[in-house]
């Protein structure tokens, strides 16, 4: 299998494309692949010049930190989620997510998703139980990993500042729901910075890795006290 890798070596390089050989096991995950490629001595390309390591980002290797996500043949998806047996056997093709600035090929700069909840202070702060039965989908909006699979996809998204993207609306729910004092701003941090452009495309449903149903948080801050 050939491996197709977009590199780029800083912020401020071009990217180019730089192909690998990949003869390991068949039911490696893409995070493995990229493992095996970076493993020898010497990292050899496709066109058997010496080159350097692929630089990407793991940490848990079992889709809950959210480290690896990137673009494998024009799907964003986990590399630990997504194996070479699923690809039927089609040549791979990896590139980084797009909507954020590349640190070094496969690695990008996921910063801003952070700094929007901080900087609109989405964050629950005093934990206040609630009785309304809604925690079965408070756990559900808790999961996210912050892994920018569903702004690669958001035709709303552009680079973070005005709009913010579906991670930081399931953010502004569990805020809403879980904290009376803060819960207003929660609202009104929602409305301005995901609300009222969200177009529901609701392609951010279709990539998330830990399948979280954001178009229920949207109905639940669209109604009144919930
Ligand atoms: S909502 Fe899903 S796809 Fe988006 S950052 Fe959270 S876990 Fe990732």
């Amino acid at each position: 299998m050939r491996v197709k890798v977009l590199r780029q070596q800083s912020l401020i390089s071009a990217p180019y494309w730089e192909t690998f050989e990949y003869d390991g096991p068949a039911d490696n995950s893409v995070a493995g692949v990229l493992d095996y490629i970076n493993y020898h001595d010497d990292i050899i390309n496709a066109e058997g010049r010496k080159t350097t390591r692929i630089g990407w980002e793991c940490s848990c290797l079992q889709g809950v930190c959210g480290a690896c996500a990137v673009v494998i043949n024009g799907t964003p998806a986990l590399a630990c989620e997504t194996f070479v047996r699923d690809l039927k056997g089609r040549d791979m093709e990896i590139r980084p997510l797009r909507k954020f600035p590349v640190i070094h090929d496969l690695k990008v700069d996921r910063s801003s998703i952070h700094e929007n909840l901080k900087q609109a202070d989405v964050y629950i702060g005093e934990y206040q139980p609630t009785q309304d039965g809604n925690h079965a989908h408070q756990y559900a909006a808790a999961k996210c990993l912050k892994c920018g699979l569903c702004l690669e996809v958001c035709p709303n998204y552009v680079n973070g500042r005005t709009f913010f993207g579906a991670a930081f609306a399931n953010d502004c729910y569990l805020v809403a729901s879980r904290n009376r004092t803060k819960g207003g701003r929660a609202r009104a941090v929602y409305a301005e910075h995901f609300g009222k452009t969200c177009s529901k495309s609701l392609s951010c449903m279709e990539v998330c890795p830990m399948k979280i149903p954001t178009l229920a948080s949207m109905a639940k801050m669209n109604r009144k006290g919930k």
